[in-house]
């Protein structure tokens, strides 16, 4: 059963430890401002998904502020777990519009059901796939890895099927993490970010 990983608690405590460790090496290159030390200010958040697998791990956004008088600016680190301000967990967002290489037809349906998606949710989603997505500087800096190049009307199923992952659970991962860069506007820079299947 490929797509059991949606509903379990491991799962989604391997994504808090791969954003805790993202968090680590974010604070410490310290501010990128000025290079001042940061201060804990993570945010609140409610994220919508399989309610039942995820503690309090979730209940916030790992977030920094520097710690300078005079500077105090935010540094939010890039997340696996969060696609920017959408309230669906980033992995919601791309198994539900993934038609192709992600869940049955009948799974997704399911999933659509359990989460109680309007089609107006689903259509916005498609929309940041097809044409938000697509002109990323982040999908700008990858898209050249992959040839034949990648339909984007088929994101972000298409992609995923592109990804070398040795089941759907880690070809998510590995598509959560290339999209790190996208899911923050006040944090840039470098990251080192390993997605090991054994200890999912
Ligand atoms: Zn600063």
């Amino acid at each position: 059963m490929c797509h059991a990983f949606l509903s379990e608690s491991r799962f989604y405590q391997f994504l808090f430890r791969i954003d805790q460790e993202i968090a680590d090496q974010a604070r410490l290159k310290g501010c990128a401002h000025c290079g001042g030390r940061l201060h804990v200010a993570d945010y609140p958040r409610k994220p919508r998904g399989i309610r039942c697998a995820l503690d309090e791990s979730y209940e916030t956004r790992l977030s920094y502020c520097c710690a300078t008088e005079g500077c105090r600016r935010r540094c939010t680190p890039p997340s696996v777990r969060f696609l920017g301000r959408k309230v669906f967990m980033g992995v919601i967002v791309i198994l539900v519009m993934a038609r192709e290489h992600g869940l049955s037809k009948k799974r997704r349906k399911l999933l659509i059901e359990q989460l109680d998606l309007y089609p107006q949710a689903l259509s916005r989603w498609r929309q940041w796939w097809r044409k938000i997505f697509p002109v990323s500087r982040c999908w700008q800096t990858h898209k050249s890895r992959f040839i034949p190049p990648v339909d984007i009307l088929q994101l972000p199923g298409a992609l995923l099927g592109r990804l070398h992952g040795k089941n759907l659970e880690h070809r998510v991962c590995l598509l959560l993490r290339l999209l790190m860069p996208i899911t923050t506007s006040s944090w840039s820079g470098s990251l080192t970010v390993v997605i090991d299947p054994q200890k999912m």
